[in-house]
């Protein structure tokens, strides 16, 4: 059992607001968010931004008590997650899992932009809420 982490895929930043925060972004960097899409899953809209290879994922919760709300009111705005690339996410689960990381999916779901995800528990991950992505399951 091996992992093949071939890139970071994004960073997610959580926001308050998400079309002030859009704004930011374009007007500040020059960057051109070239997706908003609802992810009713994880009970957020994303708003995403091409840099290089990866992304910059900005994250505004759709509920008042989704993950993302609940991270804004302990934590306020900022980062939030790590996202890898990797070939074959089930067997990365399997593996990482084997490895005594703690898995708060255990199995893939859908995330945004068609993408199969997982998410490590930061207990587990010395503090870094990760996640883990696919094209596909597998
Ligand atoms: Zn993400």
């Amino acid at each position: 059992l091996t992992v093949s982490i071939t890139h970071i895929e994004h960073i997610g930043i959580a926001v308050q607001d998400l079309e002030r925060s859009v704004a930011f972004y374009e007007k500040t960097y020059g960057l051109r968010c070239y997706g908003i899409e609802e992810v009713p899953d994880q009970q957020v809209r994303t708003a995403f931004f091409r840099v290089g290879e990866t992304k910059i994922e900005l994250l505004a919760s759709t509920s008042p008590d989704g993950p993302i709300a609940r991270f804004l009111e302990r934590r306020g705005e900022g980062m939030h997650h790590l996202a890898f690339a990797v070939d074959g996410l089930g067997e990365t689960l399997r593996h990482v899992q084997d490895a005594g990381v703690e898995l708060i999916d255990a199995r893939p779901r859908p995330g945004a932009e068609g993408l199969q995800i997982a998410f490590l528990h930061p207990r587990s991950t010395h503090g870094v809420l990760t996640e883990l992505c696919s094209e596909k399951e597998s």
